[in-house]
């Protein structure tokens, strides 16, 4: 799965012009009473409902075998969904500073997991006042990962988060396209040994 799908050209150069003209109010999304709330050490993860959550948890899966998150994970027993989650998403986090070789002092991202791909449109629609043919994007006027619970890939979260991670490294916002490229790598060698 290209990056392309994730965050085509024109995305991003909305997404620049977004940075620059600081023409999003992401927090708006955030504010309703709708939504609940997973904190892990690296995010915070909003959500609707339990089955939201629980369908991102089913997507968030390592396979066997693969990259240490599995040690990781053995090591941190988890007592329910929630708990679980929160291990694989912090773990993944910290595999995508390992692959970036970023670690960057940052608050915690906050990953808004939108209910299906209605829902991301009109998400996208409402920040950029355009149609939406993405199936995630990272803003930083937030710090906000936008993805849809019914399409998740881990690729696709790692993706995001690397764009999370090198925003926060630089201090000047990154060139577009070298953001890309880091993100697009993030995903390339995430199971890399
Ligand atoms: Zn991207």
């Amino acid at each position: 799965m290209g990056w392309k799908r994730s965050c085509p050209k024109i995305a991003c150069f909305v997404w620049a012009v977004v940075q620059v003209l600081g023409l999003a109010s992401p927090a708006l999304a955030a504010q309703s009473d709708d939504w609940s709330i997973l904190e892990t050490q690296y995010t915070r993860i909003q959500y609707l409902s339990r089955e939201d959550l629980r369908r991102f948890n089913a997507s968030i899966d390592y396979g066997p075998g693969r990259w240490s998150a599995k040690r990781v994970l053995q090591a941190k027993p988890s007592t329910s969904m929630e708990d679980g989650l929160a291990n694989k998403v912090d773990a993944l986090f910290e595999r995508v500073q390992e692959i970036l070789d970023m670690h960057p002092q940052m608050g915690k991202v906050r990953i808004l997991l939108l209910h299906d791909k209605k829902h991301l449109a009109a998400e996208y629609h409402r920040l950029f006042k355009a149609p939406c043919h993405i199936r995630s994007w990272y803003l930083h006027i937030g710090s906000t990962i936008y993805i849809n619970c019914k399409d998740v890939r881990v690729g696709i979260l790692a993706h995001e988060m690397g764009h999370a991670v090198s925003e926060h490294f630089l201090v000047f916002s990154p060139p577009r396209v070298s953001a890309e490229v880091w993100s697009v790598y993030v995903e390339a060698h995430l199971f890399d040994d």
